[in-house]
C-alpha cells in the first residue's frame, strides 16, 4: 500500500482565514488547529494535514520581504518530511508572494500551492472550502510511479490551478479574482480533476533542491501615463540606492520617444540600474523594435521582460539582484526564463 500524502498546510492570514462572529457580526481569525472539527470533508482526502499558522496573522496587505523569508524557511524546515505545501495568503498580494517563493526555490521538487478566497471561510457562500480542499487535493496528487505531479509553485483559485508565477489578480469581488493570461491554467477542477501535463513545469530530480533567501528591495516601479513629467521620472530614477526599475510601458513594450525621457534612462542604465521593460496590458508581449517607439529603449540597453507579469518582474529582479549577479550577465539571466515565468 502506498503511504498518504503528508501535506504542510501555512495559514499566514487573510480572508479565507476569518469566520463570522454570528452575534457581533465582525469577523474574527479562524483556528486552523481545529481544521478538521471545522471542514470534516478534509477526511475524506487521502492524506494527512499538519497546520502551521503565523503566530500574529496578517492581512496580505501588510505583507513584505521578511514574511516571504518566513514562508521560505518553513518550507524548508519541513522539506524532507512533507510531500506538499499549501499556503494560505490574503488574495490582494498572492500573486507577488508565490512569485517570490518560485524564485527563492530552486529545482523545487514537490508542490507548493498557495491559495486564499474572496469570501471567510466561516461564511455561508464562501469558495474558501472549494479551494482549500482542491489546493489540499493538488497537493498530494502522485504519479503512478509516486512522483508529485506537480513540482513548481502554483495558485488555485475558482477551479483553476496557474503557474504562480504567471498570474495577476484581476478582481476585488468576483470569485475568480486571478488570471494568467500569457499561459494556460495546469490544472482544472471540474467533475474531475485534470492536470494540464504538458503545461506542467519538468523538474529535474537529480539536481539538489536551493533555498534562496538574499532578496534586494531597492527597486521601484515606474507606471507610464500620457503626460507624465520629466520631473516625476527624474524623481524616481535618483532614488537614492536605486538598483532595478520595472518600467511599466505600453502595448508591445512602447514608450515616449522623446529626448529627455531617453536621455534620463540612460543616464540611469550607465548608473548600473537596471531597467526592465514590461507591458502595461494584462496578456501579450514585449517585442523590441515592433515600433520606431521602443527602438531606443533597445538600442541604450533595456531589459526585455517579453511576457513577464509586473508581479513576477518585481520578484525577479529582487531575486537576481539579491544573488549579485554580474553586471555583464544580468541582462541575460533576466531575460531567460527561470522558473517559467516567461516565454
Ligand atoms: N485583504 C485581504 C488580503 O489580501 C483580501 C483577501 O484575503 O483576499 O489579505
Amino acid at each position: 500500500m502506498t503511504k498518504k500524502s503528508e501535506i504542510l498546510l501555512i495559514y499566514t492570514g487573510g480572508t479565507i482565514g476569518m469566520v463570522k462572529d454570528y452575534k457581533s457580526n465582525a469577523l474574527k481569525a479562524f483556528n486552523f488547529d481545529h481544521l478538521y472539527k471545522k471542514i470534516p470533508e478534509l477526511k475524506q482526502l487521502d492524506c494527512t494535514i499538519e497546520v502551521i499558522s503565523f503566530e500574529i496573522p496578517i492581512d496580505s496587505s501588510n505583507i513584505n520581504v521578511k514574511y516571504w523569508v518566513d514562508i521560505l524557511e518553513i518550507i524548508e524546515e519541513y522539506y524532507p518530511k512533507k510531500d506538499g505545501f499549501v499556503v494560505l495568503t490574503g488574495s490582494d498580494t498572492m500573486s507577488y508572494t508565490s512569485s517570490a517563493i518560485s524564485f527563492m526555490i530552486e529545482n523545487l521538487k514537490k508542490p507548493v500551492i498557495f491559495t486564499g478566497s474572496q469570501l471567510p471561510i466561516g461564511d455561508l457562500r464562501t469558495d474558501a472550502k472549494e479551494n482549500l480542499i482542491t489546493a489540499i487535493q493538488i497537493a498530494s496528487a502522485r504519479k503512478n510511479n509516486n512522483e508529485a505531479v506537480v513540482t513548481e509553485v502554483g495558485l488555485y483559485f475558482e477551479y483553476k490551478l496557474y503557474r504562480a508565477n504567471r498570474t495577476t489578480k484581476i478582481n476585488a469581488e468576483q470569485f475568480e479574482a486571478f488570471t494568467s493570461a500569457n499561459y494556460p491554467p495546469i490544472a482544472e477542477s471540474g467533475v474531475h480533476l485534470k492536470f494540464n501535463s504538458s503545461f506542467l513545469l519538468k523538474s529535474d530530480l537529480n539536481k539538489k533542491t536551493l533555498f534562496r533567501k538574499k532578496l534586494n528591495e531597492n527597486i521601484v516601479i515606474l507606471k507610464l501615463f500620457p503626460g507624465i513629467t520629466k520631473q516625476v521620472v527624474e524623481g524616481v530614477l535618483e532614488i537614492y540606492n536605486l538598483k532595478g526599475v520595472v518600467l511599466e510601458t505600453y502595448g508591445s513594450g512602447n514608450a515616449p520617444t522623446e529626448k529627455w525621457f531617453i536621455e534620463l534612462l540612460k543616464t540611469a542604465i550607465d548608473k548600473g540600474i537596471y531597467i526592465v521593460d514590461v507591458t502595461q496590458c494584462i496578456g501579450g508581449s514585449v517585442i523590441f523594435g515592433q515600433y520606431e517607439t521602443s527602438t531606443a529603449l533597445k538600442r541604450i540597453g533595456l531589459i526585455n521582460g517579453k511576457n513577464i507579469t509586473t508581479e513576477s518582474a518585481i520578484a525577479k529582479l529582487m531575486y537576481l539582484l539579491g544573488e549579485r549577479i554580474d553586471k555583464s550577465n544580468f541582462k541575460t539571466q533576466f531575460e531567460n526564463s527561470l522558473r517559467g515565468e516567461m516565454n
